[in-house]
């Protein structure tokens, strides 16, 4: 084991208090690959110290995974354990906190049939419904934290031995989340108050749309009726403040699902279900990508777009500054937790009900109205870079400079 004991204890610590912000007598419920247990097991401890109810740990396998990808009959393949997302959903109804390790080997699935894959994702996300709406919803506290695993960390390391490259990765982590040097919670604080002035600004300018121009990039995308720029930390519709992703760099609020129009092109490589989709190109039409190409992994992209009607329209725009941590880093994590965070994206699916005004409280079809994509799917992907300008569009049709060369102007 090279990965630094004391380092993994005080990201479980941090995961538990500063991003979940456990409360006295909660519950916990917490999904993991087996490879992660070394943090699954100081998180525990960490959630029992806070005063955790009771903590149940959920696992999957990535062995387990490709076993039934290469021996399963093929009706398996549009199944999925309902009862389980019922089970955590009970769980979330009851006041339990939620919280994922993301593990994944970004190319598990490279191998398979995807269409296959998608079928499998597909009904997965019908069936997770139970459990994700009241994390989408911030119904309760939720966080997602990262473990670095030896396949994953060897493709963000390639040159360097297994052992070294999970090192590595482990420092990526940690650097990343903001955890070295002082004290951690007072980083957390001082950073969650950074994002918030950027969040109150952009709120007070209410701006129309944002146009993006850069390299295979002329896009102009309109936001939702009464959108709200959130960031940072999040208060849930439970009382309790918390941080759900760790690390996070991003203000994000909700686009117009039929509002946006032109060209835009990724920059960063996306890891899908265990796929790499590279060199995306989509074009919108009122909202609706109807021209989608790739370089790599474009039947993956062709599919994850005909998951449903919501699926080629966005429920998400994030804007990340070039200068962040994890964009200086350098590093391609293959794992939007990361990757997510090192640049400006937009999502493909659901919106967040919350970053419209009153979301949580209106129906299915006036979220619509206002604007608010509805998807079994959520798929960030990224389109910042430090080539890319974005002007923010006011209702009168004026200007404002929001970023240059991929900083905040
Ligand atoms: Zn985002
Ligand atoms: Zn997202």
């Amino acid at each position: 084991m090279t990965i630094d004991p004391q380092k993994l204890d005080r990201l479980a610590e941090v995961a538990v208090r500063t991003g979940l912000n456990l409360q006295e007598g909660q519950d916990l419920v917490i999904t993991a690959p087996v490879a992660a247990l070394p943090l699954v097991r100081r998180i525990v401890a960490h959630a029992y110290k806070a005063g955790a109810g009771v903590v149940t740990p959920i696992f999957s396998d990535d062995e387990i995974t490709l076993a039934r990808f290469e021996n399963a009959n093929d009706q398996s393949f549009d199944k999925a354990p309902g009862w389980l997302f019922e089970g955590m959903g009970q769980a979330f109804k009851e006041g339990a906190a939620r919280m994922a390790i993301k593990a994944d080997n970004p190319m598990l699935l490279a191998g398979q049939d995807p269409d296959v894959v998608g079928r499998v994702s597909k009904a997965t996300s019908i069936a997770a419904k139970p459990a994700m709406d009241p994390v989408v919803g911030m119904q309760v506290n939720w966080n997602i934290v990262a473990y670095p695993t030896p396949e994953w960390a060897q493709m963000v390391f390639p040159d360097l031995d297994e052992e070294a490259a999970q090192g590595a990765l482990m420092d990526a982590i940690f650097a990343a989340s903001r955890i070295e040097g002082g004290d951690p919670v007072e980083n957390w604080a001082a950073h969650s108050a950074v994002l918030r002035e950027r969040v109150d600004w952009l709120n007070s300018m209410a701006f129309d749309a944002l146009h993006y121009t850069g390299p295979g990039t002329d896009l102009t995308l309109g936001l939702a009726e009464g959108h709200i720029w959130k960031g940072g930390a999040t208060l849930g519709k439970n009382g309790v403040t918390f941080q759900p992703n760790i690390p996070t760099e991003e203000v994000f609020t909700c686009p117009h699902a039929f509002r946006v129009d032109g060209t835009v092109s990724s920059t960063k490589p996306l890891a899908h279900n265990g796929s790499l989709i590279d060199g995306i190109q989509v074009r919108f039409e009122a909202g609706r990508i109807v021209d989608a190409t790739a370089d790599k992994g474009e039947e993956v992209l062709r599919k994850l777009l005909a998951t449903d009607d919501g699926a080629s329209r966005i429920g998400e725009v994030a804007l990340v500054p070039h200068s962040s941590p994890i964009s200086q880093s350098g590093l391609l994590f293959y794992n939007t937790l990361f990757d997510e965070n090192a640049a400006s994206h937009i999502a493909l699916g659901q919106c967040y009900a919350d970053t419209i005004e009153g979301g949580g409280t209106l129906s299915p079809e006036e979220l619509k109205q206002k604007g608010g994509n509805g998807s079994i799917i959520h798929v960030d992907w990224m389109i910042g870079s430090d080539q890319i300008d974005i002007d923010g569009i006011g209702k009168d049709g004026s200007r404002t400079p929001v970023m240059r060369a991929g900083e905040w102007a």
